[in-house]
């Protein structure tokens, strides 16, 4: 941490230069399919029906009974394992049989680290070397997970570690759910009730594959958490949160702040020149579902009695929530966090407008939990990358 007011000097990549979207530009932000070098057909990227589908024409084909799909089906999701060979309700030749034509592509754990307060963190490597972070949070009878849903992101918030990386690539619908597949593969497992998408990256700027996974994470014949454990978090990409709204489950949505007013809120978020507040505040008023704020507390930078009292003139307008975040050092260059006093002063002032507000306890702060922090502590920091060539995201 050096100079707080340093974020007055940042310097926004070229790639940023935002100007106003189109719906028919939310198509270009959406992901393509990766090649896949493995010519084998890949069941943790479809829907259970899917699945069913094509492994009831497998096994037809292979004169088989039809409930063998249901039984392998069970074993994506529901009752996971590594792989076909420890579907050992099958028989072996049977087995074999499935590996030759199919896969079921795991997540590799690179690193894991437990804190003190009980939160654990995973640094998954996935099959093309990329990395990416989860991280377990208990809380009473609840286990939440932070998922990640793209490797690095292209936003460059002046205070988030994952930002400072850059973007390199959209998750897959099986990267993304599979976060959740691997706690079950555990011993002993993790049992997650609640999934929050506040990892890396921006899970409105990768939807097709965020929409698949929402399935799978939701589905009674997949993971089948409850959508209104699911939050996705966004810094307000806006055909994103109308794509969102349409789906007809109760899935969550927050909204990244963290800054009242369009001024400083583009220096501290750059995505605020494609989406200004008041477009993004006039899509949470719309959303059929109450929104959350969320809103990193910068010493100095973002907590005086103005900001609360323009932050309470926003949620007002749209009936929003707020959580005020404390600020995770680690990666925050030229930020310091907000005393936790002037925390609580902040919170007051929220309410005396008649805003419900929460402090969020910070979490993990000995592992460095925080988005993209791992990552950074063990593969060192990168410079930003330009986005890839193939369409994954074309913000400029
Ligand atoms: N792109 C999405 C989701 C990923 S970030 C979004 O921005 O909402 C998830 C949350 O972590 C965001 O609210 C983000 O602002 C917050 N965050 C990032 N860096 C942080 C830090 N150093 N300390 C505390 N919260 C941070």
């Amino acid at each position: 941490m050096t100079d707080p007011c340093s974020f007055h000097t940042l310097k926004f990549n070229k790639i940023l230069d935002f100007t106003h979207p189109t719906a028919s530009e939310f198509v270009n932000e959406v992901s393509r399919p990766r090649e896949n070098q493995d010519s084998r057909e890949n069941l943790l990227d479809l829907t259970p029906e899917a699945a069913e589908t094509r492994l009831r024409a497998f096994f037809e084909a292979s004169g088989q009974p039809a409930y063998r799909a249901r039984q392998v089906v069970r074993h994506l999701w529901m009752v996971p394992v590594g792989g076909f060979d420890d579907m050992t309700d099958l028989p072996k030749q049977l087995r074999e049989s499935l590996a030759e034509q199919f896969v079921i592509p795991r997540l590799t754990i690179a690193a894991r680290q437990r804190s003190t307060d009980g939160t654990e963190k995973f640094l998954f490597r996935l099959a093309d070397g990329e990395a990416i972070e989860t991280v377990a949070i208990p809380e009473g009878n609840r286990m939440t997970l932070c998922i990640s849903s793209q490797a690095g992101c292209a936003l460059q918030c002046a205070f988030c570690a994952t930002g400072a990386m850059g973007f390199t690539r959209n998750l897959d619908v099986h990267e993304i759910a599979g976060q959740v597949r691997e706690m079950r593969l555990l011993d002993p497992p993790i049992k997650v009730t609640n999934i929050v998408f506040m990892g890396m990256g921006e899970p409105l700027m990768n939807w097709t594959a965020v929409s698949g996974a929402l399935t799978l994470l939701n589905h009674p014949n997949a993971l089948g958490i409850g959508a209104r454990h699911i939050t996705i978090s966004t810094v307000g990409v806006l055909p994103g949160i109308v794509a969102l709204s349409e789906r007809p489950e109760q899935f969550r949505l927050a909204i990244s702040i963290h800054a009242p007013s369009d001024d400083l809120r583009r220096e501290l978020m750059p995505i605020n020149i494609k989406y200004p507040l008041a477009d993004v505040i006039a899509a949470a008023a719309k959303f059929d579902r109450r929104v959350t704020f969320e809103y990193v507390m910068l010493g100095g930078v973002n907590d005086q009695e103005v900001h609360a009292l323009q932050l309470a003139k926003l949620a007002k307008d749209c009936r929003a929530f707020v959580n005020l975040i404390p600020l995770h050092p680690g990666g925050a260059r030229g930020f310091t966090p907000t005393p936790a006093e002037t925390m609580a002063r902040f919170a007051r002032e929220l309410r005396d407008q008649g805003v419900e507000v929460a402090i969020r306890k910070s979490r993990g702060m000995d592992i460095a939990a925080a988005c993209g922090q791992l990552r950074v502590e063990r593969l060192g920091r990168r410079p930003p990358r330009p986005p890839q060539q193939h369409g994954d995201i074309q913000v400029a």
